[in-house]
């Protein structure tokens, strides 16, 4: 004790220092790697890999089913936020789930039937903005198919005439496990558009068509599940075993047990069991330190870390604790990597060189609000304030996340609005445009940090790179300096 003289006073004092991004670099080393070489696969959790290590937050102002579309298409994952009721999440996670399914299914597919008039299923082509349907009897078993080329003009075929003669009535017709190159193939040879799916009685169970595996073939570096559906991620409050429960019927890939403070023993408790049913892996977080990795590494299948990074948040203030992130993800992965647990760096990630930091310090993958929050994707309206376009962003342990029924993570039970004690501010960010052209800079700049530290893969990455510790002075010449900014680089706006 008192080693130190300046510290003589107390050992309370002699405390140890802890970094975030902004202290540290990587350390430039030899190098073949092109940037675009550089392979981003990860894993977030036990069983689920991305194409690209990137999360989007579980917020009400970040991620709802169009965000996480986009993000898993792009190769990412979308994190649903839990400001809905369980079964607004049911519908959220199904919409994810059926963007980009092979088959169109029963319910969805609008038909013919064979007495129905040529005029009337035009004009219910047209509605639904298809070209072409099924028919099929009272059994749902496929009498033939009808397209827009058999009946229009009416060519052959009066207005009042019944489908029955206007029909093809030779139908090709897939079974329920064709996969999506045969279904191709089906369709080239056969010359058509679409193909009826039908189980043994040939009764109708969904529609193929050439459209919808062009279009998911478009996404090739997609986050799928082995049946071809996108990946998602839902948040469930710690003690929320029905919404768990619910999220994980509906197909959620992973659930994100989303708590301030997952080093909560009665948290943990109730994590494990949710985990002990789940069938979705169950990542846990949030937490910063060795000690609470220690005592969750055992049953969740990755660790989420941050402990008041956000940039809408005051925790740290408000609170007193924290932990700078590069220490606090270290700490983590320290004891995540030696039990094979993923690790998510989730908060404070401005740019993308922070992004890479973060995977360097130990993370498997980072998790971002406010970088996407200003894109077309996230829920809310663009607004326009002194001729500058925003959209709005707001902690969910701000005031008005919590009055409008999220931010839980944050609330102390039985509380009143006039009691709130937020963790969170309510702020604004500029519109960026879409997530894809984001998720590009984001990634383009990991890859060439991976480039100059020469490791063609995040595992070999996270080994072969060094963080060294740098001085303000250092830090402040890394910016833009001496100039006047004349044109906005895509990745990079100055700190206000
Ligand atoms: P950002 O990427 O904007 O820096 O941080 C996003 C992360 O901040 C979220 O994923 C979540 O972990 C955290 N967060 C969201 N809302 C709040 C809040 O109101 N208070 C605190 N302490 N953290 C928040």
């Amino acid at each position: 004790m008192g080693s130190d003289p300046q510290n003589a006073f107390s050992s309370k004092l002699d405390v140890p220092e802890a970094l975030t991004f902004d202290d540290v670099l990587l350390r430039p080393k030899e190098s073949r790697v092109e940037p675009d070489d550089a392979e981003t696969r990860t894993r977030v959790s036990t069983n689920v890999s991305l194409t690209v290590p990137v999360l989007s937050a579980a917020m009400d102002t970040v991620t709802e089913s169009e965000m996480a579309i986009a993000m898993a298409r792009q190769g990412g994952l979308g994190v649903l936020h839990r400001s809905m009721d369980s079964e607004a999440m049911v519908e959220e996670v199904q919409r994810v789930k059926r963007a980009d399914e092979l088959f169109i299914r029963r319910e969805d597919v609008v038909t013919a039937s064979p007495g129905q008039t040529v005029e009337a299923v035009d004009t219910m082509m047209e509605r639904s903005g298809i070209s072409g349907a099924p028919v099929v009897d009272g059994d749902d078993r496929v009498l033939g198919i009808i397209s827009g080329t058999d009946i229009r003009p009416y060519l052959g075929v009066g207005a009042e005439d019944p489908v029955s003669e206007a029909m093809t009535d030779e139908v090709i017709t897939a079974r329920e496990d064709v996969s999506a190159r045969e279904a191709l193939e089906l369709m080239y040879d056969h010359k058509i558009e679409r193909a009826p799916i039908v189980d043994e009685d040939d009764r109708l169970t969904g529609l193929v068509t050439m459209q919808g595996i062009l279009q998911r073939r478009a996404y090739d570096a997609a986050a799928r599940a082995d049946d071809g559906s996108l990946r998602v991620g839902c948040a469930v409050g710690p003690f929320e075993t029905e919404r768990a429960r619910a999220a994980d019927a509906a197909g959620a890939d992973v659930l994100f047990i989303d708590c301030a403070h997952a080093h909560n023993l009665d948290v943990i408790d109730s994590a494990r069991s949710i985990r002990a049913e789940a069938s979705a892996d169950v990542v846990v977080g949030n937490v910063g330190t060795r000690e609470a990795a220690e005592d969750l590494v055992d049953f969740a299948d990755g660790l989420k870390v941050g402990i008041g990074p956000g940039s809408i948040c005051t925790t740290r203030v408000v609170t007193g604790t924290g932990m700078p992130q590069i220490t606090a993800i270290a700490e983590v992965a320290d004891v995540a990597s030696a039990h094979d647990v993923p690790v998510i760096a989730d908060g404070g990630i401005r740019y993308s060189g922070d992004a890479i930091k973060a995977i360097a310090a130990g993370a498997d993958a980072v998790m971002l609000g406010s970088y996407f929050a200003g894109t077309d994707e996230a829920p809310g309206r663009v607004v326009t304030m002194n001729g500058k376009r925003y959209k709005q962003y707001r902690g969910m342990g701000s005031v008005g996340a919590m009055r409008s029924g999220g931010g839980e993570r944050y609330l102390r039970e039985e509380e009143g609005e006039e009691d709130f004690v937020p963790e969170g501010v309510e702020a604004a960010t500029p519109y960026k445009g879409s997530v894809e052209s984001e998720l590009h800079q984001l990634v383009g700049g990991m890859q060439a940090g991976m480039g100059y530290v020469g490791a063609e893969n995040v595992p070999a990455f996270k080994t072969r790179s060094e963080l060294i510790r740098v001085s303000s002075a250092g830090q402040q010449e890394g910016h833009p300096h001496d100039v006047v900014i004349t044109d906005e680089a895509p990745n990079y706006s100055p700190e206000e």
